[in-house]
């Protein structure tokens, strides 16, 4: 059950972006992976990092990994991380704006790269969004590690996403892509793996896949 919802606009330049990815870079949908385990691991290294001064962290006790699973059937593509995990507030001002300094020079360069060549288009990694080069819809479940209650952000990348509240969670954040049509393979094991084999393995937390380390 979720209650008190609430609908946010993304700011401009993240609908331009958010354009530019759902609409051009479909060749490069395999970095969506890399973005994602890249911001869990980032999360993970945050809450270490604070956990060594802080006395009061809620769920102390769960380790810290990432955790992928894939549903075949739903054609879902899931990573969970135990690390820092976001607020409301901060779930609407981090997933609904760009964070790179610069954002409109940035805007143009990709721009560029996406109208030259789509393979360019990989280096620039674009962070939480490429989640939308494979999905059709996300939904963002997170719980800070202040034990605040836990929230979803949920949105098909046109336009708005909406904020709702989530009992029940546990620290840190899970990301579910609903697969587009044309991308339902990133819900089967050999190509993950493949993914988190050719991009990850500097990852200093365990990446399970199906409950297996890579
Ligand atoms: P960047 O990683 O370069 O800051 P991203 O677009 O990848 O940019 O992510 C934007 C922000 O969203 C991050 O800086 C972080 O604050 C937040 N974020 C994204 N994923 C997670 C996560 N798994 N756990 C906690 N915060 C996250
Ligand atoms: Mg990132």
């Amino acid at each position: 059950m979720t209650v008190k919802t609430t609908t946010h606009e993304f700011q401009a330049e993240t609908k331009k972006l958010l354009d530019i990815v759902i609409n051009s870079l479909y060749t490069e949908r395999d970095v969506f992976i890399r973005e994602l385990i890249s911001n869990a691991a980032d999360a993970l290294e945050k809450f270490r990092h604070e956990s060594i001064t802080a006395t009061d962290v809620f769920d102390a006790h769960v380790p810290l990994e990432i955790n992928i699973s894939l549903d075949d059937k739903n054609h879902t593509f899931t990573i969970t991380d135990t690390g820092i995990g976001m607020t409301r507030h901060e779930l609407e001002a981090n997933l609904g704006t760009i964070a790179h300094s610069g954002s409109n020079t940035f805007l143009s360069q990709l721009a560029e790269a996406a109208k030259k060549d789509v393979s360019l288009i990989g280096q620039f990694g674009v962070g939480f969004y490429a989640a939308f080069m494979a999905g059709s819809r996300v939904l963002v479940q997170s719980r800070s590690w202040d034990g605040s209650e836990g929230h979803e952000w949920a949105s098909d990348g046109t336009g708005s996403f909406t904020i709702s509240e989530m009992p029940g969670l546990h620290r840190g954040t899970r990301i579910i892509v609903d697969l587009k049509e044309d991308a339902h393979d990133y819900a089967q094991k050999w190509k993950v793996e493949s993914i988190i084999k050719q991009y990850s393995s500097f990852v200093s937390f365990p990446i399970k896949l199906e409950g297996e380390i890579v």
